[in-house]
């Protein structure tokens, strides 16, 4: 449990390293189009929406993967892309009066029953721990066992991504994006000093798609290359093989450990390790960390307002042994972290509100970052859909690019929320005094201060018809807002822009001054 406190970060402003990033970034950004392993890239569009079930005050900005989940009250502005439809079959009972438990005003769609004898694995669990208990879970913990159950969660024995998979992320679109995260954390690394020692961690990095376009990206600055060991954070062993070979790492001896051969990527002659947890990687060496779309991945409780306060949104059993929505009674440990969350919101803005999450993980994770950055110097950027404040109800389920009940077949579907972004400032300041925190600003404005017109330009100086389509309906989808104005194919496969969904937040080291470009 933290102590809340409210303070703004003081920035150190240094104008410091300005000149030779941007020469760096001159340099990077008109290297020749050498990088073509996605294109011709296979194209994935949204079908528009379905109607919208109820008038939308919807947490502006409406966002990839938004919107559905369980909640009438707010629905999709639009979708993006992989994301689809919205189920308009989910909705969630309004606030219940008087009432101390609320079972039947929750929503439990009959065809989501579960006949016994054709529950998975996942299923079986999930409702053994139920049964052992001797009543529901927190929505918390059923997200954490649905995404990552070491032997039946989502993430863990396939590949969830791409156009066969549930969902498609930045990286995935174009390698654009990793070539322009490479920028940034070659631009950091100046500001840093150049170190010759660096640890580049990613939280989550799926096929490692990221990591591998930075690679080829950043391959010709060897000073920077030289310096890093790359450290992946990755829960699934099925996508850690997927990373291995997308990094195309082989194995070479270790002289100080005969028994441990160690994994490089040829990509870039970078050792890289596996881990389960960041906690695991060795402390001491400066540090530049990435999580896209990891933290929305991390479980959150569910809490509704009711006439006598705020109960926590739980999972039951129903009688017919199907999942559903119960509001526990009595106030469950997770209250703590509501409280601790509002009592730093103003009060107008918990007040508005009839559905609150929050994400103890989050909290967590960025204290474990901000104190790593305090003391060992670097840098973190956090790439996610979400908001700078506090979010309502905004836990959503797609499988295969369509919006799903989040209680429907657990394990088959992706389930994630929106970020707290005015939770991770608040967590990274009160974590450690020697950080200082930078946005959150849109991706579009991201990408765009880091040069990617410039990229998209040179690229497009040397391919093929095809790639050049590719490559320009990939650059809208990243910085793009609302609907492509340049599309003549289908309406419902018109690509969606990216660009104001998605938010960017940096927590550097205050040594290090104002990363580019959170200026
Ligand atoms: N960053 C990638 C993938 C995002 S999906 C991209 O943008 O394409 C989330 C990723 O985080 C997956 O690789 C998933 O396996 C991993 N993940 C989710 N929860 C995790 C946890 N608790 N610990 C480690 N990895 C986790």
């Amino acid at each position: 449990m933290y102590i809340a406190f409210s303070c703004s970060s003081k920035v150190v402003r240094t104008e410091i390293t300005y000149h030779r990033n941007h020469e760096m970034l001159r340099r990077l950004l008109l290297q020749s189009a050498t990088c073509y392993r996605r294109l011709p890239n296979a194209c994935y569009f949204a079908p528009q929406l379905s109607a919208p079930v109820s008038p939308p005050p919807a947490p502006s900005p409406s966002i990839t993967r938004s919107f559905s989940s369980s909640s009438s009250s707010q629905i999709p502005n639009s979708s993006l892309v992989e994301h689809v439809e919205d189920d308009a079959n989910q909705t969630t009972s309004p606030p219940s009066a008087a009432i101390s438990v609320d079972r039947s005003g929750l929503y439990n769609p009959p065809e989501h029953s579960h006949a016994p004898s054709s529950d998975s694995e996942l299923i079986k669990h999930l409702k053994s721990i139920i049964k052992f208990r001797g009543g529901p879970i927190s929505v918390a913990e059923y997200m954490e066992e649905v995404l990552t159950n070491p032997k039946a969660g989502f993430y863990i024995n396939r590949d969830v991504f791409g156009a066969e998979g549930d969902f498609i992320t930045s990286p995935e679109v174009s390698q654009m994006y990793g070539e322009m995260v490479g920028v940034w954390a070659m631009c950091l690394w100046e500001q840093m000093g150049q170190p010759n020692k660096v640890n580049l961690v990613e939280l989550g990095p799926g096929r490692g798609t990221l990591m591998a376009d930075l690679l080829r990206g950043a391959s010709k600055f060897k000073n920077f290359t030289e310096s890093l060991h790359i450290h992946m954070v990755e829960c699934s062993p099925t996508l850690q093989k997927l990373q291995h070979s997308n990094l195309k790492c082989k194995y070479e001896d270790n002289m100080d450990d005969k028994m441990n051969k160690r994994a490089v990527s040829t990509l870039a002659g970078t050792p890289v390790t596996w881990h389960a947890a960041l906690e695991q990687i060795p402390s001491g060496l400066p540090t530049i960390v990435i999580a896209h779309e990891f933290y929305d991945a991390l479980p959150v409780h569910q809490f509704q307002r009711v006439s006598h306060g705020w109960c926590e949104k739980m999972v039951d059993l129903a009688e017919d042994s199907s999942f559903r929505f119960v509001l526990s009674p009595q106030p469950t440990p997770a209250k703590l972290y509501l409280m601790e969350r509002s009592k730093w919101a103003a009060t107008e803005e918990i007040a508005k509100l009839d559905h609150i999450e929050v994400c103890p993980k989050a909290t967590e994770l960025t204290q474990t970052i901000a104190k790593r950055i305090g003391s060992d110097g670097g840098g973190a950027l956090i790439i996610d859909y979400g908001m700078d404040a506090v979010v309502s109800d905004s836990l959503q389920a797609i499988r295969q690019h369509k919006f799903v009940n989040i209680l429907d077949d657990p394990g088959s579907a992706d389930l994630s929320a929106y970020v707290d972004f005015a939770s991770i400032r608040h967590s990274a300041e009160e974590a450690s005094g020697d950080v200082s925190i930078h946005g959150p600003i849109t991706q579009s404005q991201f990408l765009g201060s880091l040069g990617i017109n410039f990229r998209v330009e040179a690229l497009l100086q040397n391919c093929t018809d095809e790639q050049a389509e590719s490559l320009r309906t990939g650059y809208w989808r990243l910085v793009g807002e609302g609907e492509a104005p340049f599309w003549e194919g289908p309406d419902e496969q018109v690509p969606i822009g990216m660009g104001t969904r998605y938010l960017a937040m940096a927590i550097v080291n205050k040594r290090q001054g104002v990363p580019v470009p959170f200026k």
